[in-house]
């Protein structure tokens, strides 16, 4: 099964699609873990993306299709995929659409995560993830249970985004809502979409997602 997970930043995406996707034998692909990865290492689309990223801008198609259209090919693909941040723009999506054809693919369902808009900054400016194993917690609404301590490995040390800043979210909503947020649209359009609460707490969220999936 081969699905998207949309919705704003802030809304879940990462740390909600993944229970049962193992037992699916679904891998999760961030594009924006993706190209995290790709600043850290130094690469050039590393260098291309750091800027745009850090003010909250969009990379450009070109690149994350690219990304995609590269990582959908690889082994781990092949049982299924859950596209977390992608794609974020109408091109991207129907580049998506061709690419999956070529590839004899097909895109199962759209999962759409509605989140209230004042909670997004909230979420967002917050947020903090262990650095070993990159369990998702934040500050005000889920701190681990022993301060400076990881609830699932121990470990010590947490990172935080560098776009996760007040400043830069507000940024990266105006791109959401410009950009992205006409995809509901489409995938309406084409009997793909399907909503749940992200609202609701995490596991909730992952079971109405599990549920979607059937
Ligand atoms: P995310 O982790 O999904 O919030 O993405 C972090 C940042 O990476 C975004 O604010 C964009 O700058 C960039 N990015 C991730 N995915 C895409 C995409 N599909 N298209 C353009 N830019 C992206």
């Amino acid at each position: 099964m081969n699905i998207i997970l949309l919705g704003p930043p802030g809304a879940g995406k990462e740390h909600s699609g993944g229970a049962d996707r193992e037992e699916r034998k679904m891998v999760q692909l961030s594009t924006g873990a993706m190209l995290r990865a790709a600043v850290a290492a130094g690469t050039e689309i590393g260098k291309k993306a750091d800027a745009i990223m850090k003010s909250g801008g969009l990379v450009s198609d070109d690149i994350v299709i690219g990304i995609i259209n590269d990582r959908i090919d690889e082994p781990d693909c092949q049982g299924g995929f859950i596209l977390d941040g992608f794609p974020r723009t109408l091109p991207q999506a129907a580049a998506l659409d061709k690419l999956l054809q070529q590839k004899g693919k097909k895109l199962d369902k759209v999962v759409e995560i509605k989140v209230d808009d004042a909670a997004l900054v909230d979420r967002i400016s917050g947020r903090f993830s262990c650095a070993k194993c990159g369990a998702g917690y934040h500050d005000r609404h889920k701190p681990t249970k022993t301060p400076g301590v990881c609830d699932n490995c121990g470990a010590t040390e947490f990172t935080r985004r560098a776009d996760d800043n007040a400043e830069t979210v507000k940024s990266r909503l105006m791109a959401y809502y410009r950009e992205t947020a006409p995809l509901i649209g489409y995938y309406f359009a084409k009997e793909k979409l399907q909503s749940v609460d992200g609202m609701a707490p995490i596991d909730e969220v992952t079971s109405q997602i599990n549920a979607a999936l059937g």
